[in-house]
């Protein structure tokens, strides 16, 4: 209890705090100050609960399996998102490292950046690793599916959440195709995401009339 405490004080988010009080994390969770990640520039809060959970894999850094690689990786990718992106802290909210541990990036309460149009309705996890040919360990799905039920228990994800991989809500090929094929069985999985944030689902039901009408003028000039 006193090592929660303490672990706690350090974190200063209360939410968290009484969680992992009342029955700590059933996977190992490594938070920020434990991989030494810099401090954010800027910080907005997440609406939560959110409905969507965007599903991400790193391509690179590749797959770490020990706890050295997996804090190393976390802080190639805060370092890239910050000196080369220029954003404010580590993309996601959160990583998973074939190690089975999860790893505190922006957290539960804070906006994240990984999934243009989705951010402010979503919680982003990365599954460190190139995921395109192979599937992750199982240790880093059950850590994945536990994460995210630990946040639908804590009240920061909508209990009929969507799920989502990357490449439904924006053209890359992230998650990769063998980890999109896997995420894809899963429970919350959906097939047709769309945030009211996003303007490509208003472009759709407003404009295509307009459209029409446009290429039926045309024909008649
Ligand atoms: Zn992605």
């Amino acid at each position: 209890m006193n090592n929660v405490c303490v672990k706690a004080c350090i974190n200063g988010q209360d939410t968290i705090i009484l969680y992992e009080l009342l029955h700590s994390y059933a996977f190992p969770y490594v938070s920020r100050a434990e991989w030494n990640a810099r401090p954010a520039t800027l910080t907005t809060p997440l609406q939560t609960p959110v409905p969507y959970v965007v599903i991400h894999h790193s391509y690179t850094p590749a797959a770490c399996y020990t706890a050295e690689q997996c804090r190393g990786a976390m802080r190639d990718m805060q370092n890239f998102h910050m000196d080369d992106h220029g954003w404010w802290d580590i993309g996601y909210n959160f990583g998973v490292g074939s190690d089975g541990a999860a790893y505190e990036g922006r957290g539960w309460e804070l906006l994240g950046a990984h999934a243009l149009h989705f951010n402010t309705v979503s919680i982003g996890i990365c599954l460190i690793g190139d995921w395109r040919n192979e599937v992750p360990p199982a240790e880093q799905i059950k850590t994945t599916k536990a994460l995210i039920a630990a946040g639908v228990e804590m009240g920061y994800i909508k209990p009929d959440y969507k799920l989502v991989g990357h490449r439904q809500v924006r053209a890359t090929e992230c998650p990769g195709d063998a980890l999109f094929k896997v995420i894809q069985t899963w429970e919350h999985y959906s097939e047709h995401p769309s945030s009211g944030e996003d303007p490509g689902s208003k472009a759709t039901s407003m404009n295509t009339p307009w459209i029409l009408l446009v290429i039926a003028l045309s024909r008649l000039l």
